[in-house]
Parts: structure tokens; sequence; C-alpha cells
């Protein structure tokens, strides 16, 4: 039976940890995996946990992915590799394509996919392909994080620096997760 789950929320609410999580469990089951994220040219090309030490990003855990930017890419990958886990991180930043291909491996195969990516830019607006995503999934785990003004839950992705680019390579020293009461768009 193929599954579409969807792991989403704002910066720093655990997403790419929940992902490592997800992967740790596919190897002790000795299952076959294929681990993708959009090729960009100002990030490692790691699946990578986080964490905030005094204001410095620090990695808590990684592992490798392949950088996939078009849909051809993304199916070759899969018949070479076979898995029976897809693992697709930042998948905000996928073009739209990934939305009929998620679909195609769904109706076509038996897979298990797992996605995690940001819901929403830091102007409040729902990011890339994730809505679609979310409409289409079996499950979706919305996580959030804590205000990083006033300690509620947050729903927002507040980014501190001025720049029109909805993908600004993300820092995390450059972010914050807020609430919406705390939150306002980008100036
Ligand atoms: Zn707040």
């Amino acid at each position: 039976m193929s599954y579409l789950e969807v792991i989403t929320g704002p910066m720093f609410s655990g997403k790419s940890e929940e992902l490592i999580r997800i992967i740790k469990r596919t190897q002790y089951a000795k299952l076959s995996y294929l681990v993708i994220k959009p090729l960009r040219d100002t990030r490692q090309d790691t699946v990578r946990a986080r964490f905030l030490d005094h204001g410095k990003s620090k990695t808590l855990a990684e592992h490798p992915a392949h950088p996939v930017n078009s849909s051809q890419q993304f199916f070759k990958l899969l018949s070479e590799h076979q898995p029976i886990i897809l693992i697709i991180d930042e998948a905000h930043f996928l073009g739209n394509w990934i939305i009929k291909a998620v679909n195609t491996l769904l109706k076509e195969n038996d897979l298990r996919i797992y996605v995690a990516g940001l819901d929403q830019t830091a102007w409040g607006d729902t990011f890339g392909p994730m809505g679609d995503l979310m409409a289409m999934a079996h499950v979706v785990k919305k996580l959030t994080a804590v205000c990083f003004n006033c300690g509620q839950e947050a729903t927002k992705t507040f980014k501190l620096f001025v720049g029109a680019s909805i993908v600004d390579p993300g820092d995390a020293e450059k972010y914050e997760a807020r609430c919406l009461k705390c939150w306002h768009q980008p100036l």
C-alpha cells in the first residue's frame, strides 16, 4: 500500500529531527530507502537536524541526501535505487513538478513517502508545493515551535533581515520561530 506523510511547520519545529528518526527506523528495519532534497548552492546535501546554541546554529544529526532539481532527475534516482521508503527534505523549495510526481508514485507503486518542509514563507504564504502535498497526504504531522519572543506555540517563521527573495539561503541565525501575535511580514 502506498502512503504519504507530510511533516510540516515553521523553522525550529523539529521537522528534520523527525525525518532523521524515520531514517533510523528504516535502517533498523533494513528497508531500502532514498533521501532527496532540492538542489541548492548554499547548503550541504544532507538532512540536518539543528539546534540553536547561544544564537548559533549547530548540527544535532545529519544524513546524506541526493540533490534533485527536476522531475527527470527525480525519476532517474528512483529507478536506480528502487526504494521502499522515499524521504524528501525541504520540499518547499522543490518546483510544483513534485506534486504530480508524488501523485504518480502513489498511484503506480507501493511506496511509503515522507515529505518534510515549511508550510509557510516568512510572508505567511503557503510555501511552494507544500499545500498540495498536505492535501494529498494520508497523514499530516503539523509541528509547532516555541516563539522566540514570548514562549507560546509558534506557527510562523520570522525573517530577521531585509530582502525580497523568498528563497534566501536560510541560515538559522537569520530567522526566528514566532507565534502569530509576535510575527509580522518582513519589512
Ligand atoms: Zn510570541
